[in-house]
């Protein structure tokens, strides 16, 4: 991992921080590059116009490891009336959360049970319920809990993160259970015994896990496979292989983030064929997950620092 990166990824963690960098101008400025407000309305309004660009959208509201259960509980509430806000207005969004902004932390049962409420809601609703995942120390408590969300109701995907060692047996395992799966790098600081260090073993890895996600035996129980991604040359390759194995082109899904790749987002749309979703984060709390967007692309410091003086 870069220097620049371990920084920043430390800083994402960082208390002092957190406090006072949300509320310098400069800093607040050079977030919406991406992130369209700190509202449900924003996220509404950048989720109408990627629309009108043939571009559905997945949501989530920033926000981690909470440590009052009444402020789990209020996040679990606000996507319940999203879920119904989306619905009313026939977008085409689907939902994402966080365990940890849903109180995993705090209580494993609580939070279970809010996940499979949502899960129940989006299903009714016509729409699907996402689970982000967050450091790897929560990763048998994420899959524990989709598990349950995924008895209740059949629209029910996880994210997993190529850069650790155990994926390659949870994607078999999500494969059977018949829960969809967006595949990601990974976003966080782990060790070495957990997550692979070096960016081109999990550029490989990635690709490799890619080939399960359109084998013969996922499209046979419907898998959903989606590759949350913006590095266009392995999104091309995921393409031709999908081709060659004789996969559909809409079994491959891609989903990237708001304000980013925003030529592949619409050329993707465009080409149509392969399904197209970008995810926007809105909300106030949102230092930490900040924080791993510059850490993805340590240049984008340089856009911060253009705002100061911008
Ligand atoms: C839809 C979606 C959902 C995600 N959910 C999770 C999750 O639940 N858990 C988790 O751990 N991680 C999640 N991530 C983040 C992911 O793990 C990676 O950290 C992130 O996507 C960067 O990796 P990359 O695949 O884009 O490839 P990279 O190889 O890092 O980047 C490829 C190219 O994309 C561009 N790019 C990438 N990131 C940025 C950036 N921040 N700013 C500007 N340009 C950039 C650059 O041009 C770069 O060269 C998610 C990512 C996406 C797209």
């Amino acid at each position: 991992m870069s220097v620049m990166r371990s920084v920043l990824l430390a800083g994402s963690q960082n208390a002092w921080l957190r406090e006072r960098a949300p509320k310098l101008p400069f800093v607040r400025r050079a977030v919406t590059r991406f992130m369209p407000g700190e509202q449900l309305d924003d996220m509404l309004r950048a989720a109408a116009t990627l629309r009108a660009q043939g571009i559905p959208a997945v949501y989530t509201r920033l926000g981690e490891n909470v440590t009052d259960p009444a402020e789990a509980d209020a996040v679990a509430t606000h996507y319940h009336d999203a879920i119904d806000r989306v619905h009313a207005q026939g977008a085409d969004c689907e939902p994402s959360v966080k365990l940890t902004q849903l109180g995993l932390d705090l209580d494993v049962e609580r939070c279970a049970a809010h996940v499979v409420a949502l899960a129940v809601q989006a299903h009714a609703r016509g729409t699907y319920l996402w689970v982000d995942m967050e450091q790897s120390a929560y990763v048998d408590r994420t899959l524990a809990i989709v598990g349950r969300a995924r008895a209740a109701v059949p629209r029910v995907g996880v994210c997993l993160q190529a850069y650790l060692h155990r994926t390659p047996a949870d994607l078999r395992a999500m494969i059977r259970e018949g829960i969809g799966v967006r595949l990601v790098k990974g976003a966080y600081a782990e060790p070495a015994d957990v997550a692979l260090p070096s960016k081109a073993d999990v550029d490989a890895q990635f690709f490799r896990l890619a080939q399960d996600m359109v084998s013969d035996e996922a499209r046979r129980v419907n898998f959903r496979a989606v590759f949350g991604t913006h590095d266009t040359g392995l999104i091309s390759r995921i393409r031709a292989h999908a081709g060659t194995v004789g996969a559909p082109a809409a079994d491959c899904e891609f989903h990237l983030l708001y304000g980013i790749q925003r030529d592949a987002q619409l050329a993707l749309a465009r080409e149509g064929g392969a399904r197209v979703r970008v995810l926007i984060a809105y909300g106030a709390y949102w230092f930490p997950w900040y924080m791993r967007r510059l850490a993805e692309r340590p240049a984008n410091v340089w856009f911060v620092a253009k705002n100061l003086f911008g």
